[in-house]
């Protein structure tokens, strides 16, 4: 089979490699995968774990070819996608519910071989089976929606309240959509790219375009002067972690989802004089990856709107090529294989 293979910083190429039959795992042809942030930090070998050569991929959507008997209600045909994490089962995470955050934490597709192939092996009962009402290519959201879900149960969000994003990336509009979607008063979004701006507001959020406003002003301006209830970090930009407790209210809270490359000062005065609530958020749980694929066909069109550019496998260097690019104005970035 042909695979989109990473073979050391800066370098991709596809390669030919065996179809990987593994006893006990289903065999997944697959169909989209999605490149992910963390795809792109292995690519610059910035990743801390992932070592060439390896075939990326954690997010996809696919068909299972060959199973061993019904194993964990998977069948042949099914149409999956897959919870891609991998926990040790004895570290403190792990023993008390929390292997999403185990000490030894791990991810199909950057640990060992994933999905920019086109074949996968994947233990049964890490298959989630993609309701019939999503298609394929919004099977491949189905992770990151995921990410998006979990945070929003870390940042205890509540109906009604004011909400901001910072960073209009795939994680973030797609923060965006749920929000929007569960009974949010307002969701501002910042971001300082004119084409991801234009999706933010396709999708119905209130932008705030970091080339013109000053979103602590316009924040104020909008809140009567208080700032928003809960703030989503999804930029992973430093000057954006600093402004988040300038930005939050009294009580509120601020839920880290973007990864800050290197140390970021913050004024932790302001928690203590304003009690505000600042959270991490890693991943997702089994519950809430099975929440978003519950949850996505009632928000199937707008999902979309993410999606920007698809790409053959053989063309997968060229996806690679294209997030770099700014001209290119990508979002989400899907390889099809199959
Ligand atoms: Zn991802
Ligand atoms: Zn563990």
């Amino acid at each position: 089979m042909k695979a989109l293979v990473y073979q050391g910083p800066h370098a991709v190429g596809i390669e030919e490699r065996p179809i990987p039959h593994q006893k006990g795992n289903a065999l997944i042809k697959v169909s989209y995968s999605g490149i992910c942030g963390s795809d792109l930090s292995i690519v610059d070998g910035k990743h801390p774990r992932a070592k060439a050569p390896l075939i990326m991929g954690h997010e996809f959507s696919g068909k299972v070819m060959e199973v061993e008997s019904n194993q964990d209600n998977i069948t042949v045909g099914d149409r999956v996608t897959m919870y891609p994490l991998l926990s040790c089962g004895k570290c403190l995470p792990c023993r008390t519910g929390n292997s999403h955050v185990c000490r030894m934490l791990g991810l199909i597709g950057i640990d060992c071989d994933g999905s920019m192939a086109e074949y996968v092996s994947v233990p049964t009962h890490m298959l989630v089976k993609i309701p019939d009402a999503i298609d394929d290519e919004i099977g491949a959201l189905l992770e990151p929606l995921a990410v998006v879900v979990h945070g929003v149960h870390q940042g205890r969000f509540r109906v009604m309240d004011e909400v901001m994003i910072t960073g209009g990336g795939p994680i973030g509009i797609l923060t965006g959509i749920v929000m929007k979607n569960i009974g949010a008063a307002h969701v501002y979004i910042t971001e300082i790219d004119p084409f991801r701006l234009s999706v933010c507001k396709e999708v119905g959020l209130d932008v705030i375009d970091m080339e013109k406003e000053n979103p602590i002003e316009y924040i104020k301006e909008k809140t009567d002067g208080e700032g928003v209830d809960l703030l989503v970090e999804a930029s992973g930009v430093p000057v954006a972690a600093q402004q988040t407790t300038e930005l939050v209210r009294c009580k509120g809270t601020i839920c880290m989802l973007g990864i800050q490359k290197s140390l970021t000062p913050i004024d932790l005065r302001q928690l203590n004089f304003k009690e505000i609530t600042m959270v991490g958020s890693r991943v997702y749980t089994k519950e809430a990856f099975k929440q978003a694929v519950n949850f996505a066909p009632q928000i199937n069109d707008v999902l979309r709107k993410v999606i920007t550019h698809r790409f053959s496998l053989a063309d997968g260097v060229k996806a690679f090529e294209a997030i770099h690019d700014k001209k290119q104005n990508t979002l989400k970035v899907l390889i099809k294989s199959n």
